[in-house]
């Protein structure tokens, strides 16, 4: 298989280019137009025409680690790339507009194995991995088509992060190393849908990026009907590890709680909760629901959803209500690539 570029760290370039018998300094030349971005090697005007045809001849095609293939728009100005990698295969990214930033929500493996029960890209199953460089080329394809350097970048796209941890972890490092993308690691995050291994890994890393979970329901009943990852790893022993890492890293945990009416979204759901997270240090993000064709749940009314952040607050749980933006067309996780396979 022939590699990417964007699979070496900024800083293994020097070696390589040594053991090529190049001069010192092209390495940081090189570096510097691969991650401009650039979209070929012919462009890379100040390196010598031999350098360019053995980068040529060693590795991909810059813009072939992945292709734009389609486009689509949801209805708050959502922009979702569908990328080609150079196996075929397509992974998904999305662009996520606010006032002031750019968030690029970005794919980890192709198809993903842990089924969750709301998500389409569970209902696809399992491919493979992404590299670090594929990860890393869908950040520089989000920047081309949004004209700007992401601001944030965050792994909740398909796939579980912590099931491809090394390229994740690396692809992470790329985006942060100031001669890679130089996004602050706390304006990255990994997503976990409670892959405990991972957290544990993660907490030894010394990464600043954020961590995000996966939590969607107070009880081990309730969580293993939507996430069969809970089977694996049951809440006791999730936060238990979640609590561990805020120790560790003296960082907090942000859980990602997805309201579904009449299913998790009571007084009674916001009891448990409370009581769960009881003296972790954490945030959690509240979302409604966003119906799919392959869920049966409803989004709770405003007034639930109110009422359900309301009693976390009440107990000094730090909350947030996300408003949704991906409501529209193809919108939901994976959905785009879908309709590609099957259209
Ligand atoms: S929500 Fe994430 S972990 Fe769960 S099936 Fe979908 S992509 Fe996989």
């Amino acid at each position: 298989m022939i590699p990417s570029a964007y699979d070496l760290a900024p800083d293994s370039w020097a070696e390589r280019l040594a053991e090529w018998g190049e001069k010192p300094f092209r390495a940081a030349q090189l570096v510097q137009w691969l991650y401009a971005p650039t979209a070929s090697f012919a462009a890379m005007s100040n390196l010598p025409a031999s350098l360019r045809d053995r980068l040529s001849a060693e590795f991909l095609d810059l813009d072939g680690t992945a292709k734009v293939e389609d486009e689509g728009m949801a209805d708050v100005g959502t922009r979702k790339l569908l990328l080609r990698l150079h196996d075929g295969q397509c992974v998904e990214t999305v662009v996520i507009p606010s006032r002031e930033r750019r968030t690029v929500c970005v794919s980890s493996q192709v198809g993903c194995a842990f089924h969750c029960a709301f998500c389409a890209s569970g209902a696809m199953g399992f491919t493979r991995n992404l590299s670090r460089g594929e990860i890393v080329a869908q950040a520089l394809r989000a920047e081309i088509a949004i004209g700007r350097r992401p601001d944030n970048v965050v792994f909740m796209g398909i796939g579980e992060p912590f099931a491809n941890y090394d390229e994740v972890v690396a692809a992470v490092r790329t985006l942060n190393a100031p001669n890679g993308l130089g996004i602050g690691a706390r304006r990255i995050t990994i997503s976990t849908c409670g892959v405990v291994p991972g957290i544990q890994r993660l907490a030894g890393e010394g990464l600043q990026a954020e961590l995000s979970v996966s939590l969607h329901a107070p009880t081990d009943a309730q969580r293993s009907e939507l996430m069969p990852v809970n089977r694996r790893w049951p809440l006791e022993q999730l936060i238990a590890t979640c609590a561990e890492y805020t120790r560790q890293t003296d960082r907090i945990v942000t859980f990602e709680y997805t309201l579904v009416r009449d299913f998790n979204d009571s007084p009674a759901d916001a009891r448990a909760l409370v009581r769960l997270l009881r003296g972790l240090k954490c945030r959690v993000n509240l979302i409604p629901l966003n119906p799919t064709e392959h869920f049966p749940g409803q989004t709770p009314p405003l007034s639930t959803l109110r009422g359900f952040q309301a009693f976390l607050q009440d107990a000094h749980v730090n909350t947030t209500l996300r408003v949704s933006r991906g409501g529209g067309m193809d919108a939901a996780c994976g959905q785009l690539r879908l309709r590609r396979l099957h259209g």
